[in-house]
């Protein structure tokens, strides 16, 4: 675990010590679950949307810090978007975390940057990203567990 250090900054740690939004969600109109095998990280999204806007998101699992910080992080910054832009943002954030480009611009991913580190970890990514494929799901009402794999 070593070599991955430098991803565990401080905004990661405290997220994965204090997840933000880690409840159940009772009113959610949407709700999925996301596995990703390599590691073993599991959660479960709940999300309420109305009118195109996510109202409200929240999550509970288990897994490594950064698949639960990235859950964390996810909930505060979708929060209040628009579904369309919430899928714009992980479009920015699966490019960020990938090294790669992506057609996407002018998207502000803020504090999100902290998981830029990731990109030097392939096998990361899927912790990463974790959680905001499984808001994909949700928001899609697939009702399979959605898995990394
Ligand atoms: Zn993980």
């Amino acid at each position: 675990m070593s070599d991955l250090r430098e991803l565990y900054q401080d905004v990661i740690l405290d997220h994965n010590k204090n997840p933000r939004n880690f409840k159940i969600l009772d009113d959610a109109t949407n709700h999925a679950d996301g596995y990703n095998p390599l590691c073993g990280d599991k959660l479960a999204v709940w999300v309420k949307v109305k009118e195109g806007v996510v109202e409200d998101v929240a999550f509970k699992g288990t897994g490594c810090a950064i698949s639960m910080a990235s859950a964390s992080m996810m909930t505060q910054t979708v929060k209040g978007k628009s579904v369309v832009e919430a899928r714009r943002l992980f479009d920015a954030f699966h490019g960020l975390v990938t090294g790669k480009e992506t057609a996407v611009d002018a998207v502000e991913l803020g504090k999100l940057e902290v998981f830029s580190g990731v990109s030097e970890f392939p096998v990361r990514v899927k912790c990463a990203t974790l959680a905001w494929h499984t808001l994909n799901a949700a928001v899609d009402g697939k009702q399979d567990t959605v898995s990394t794999e």
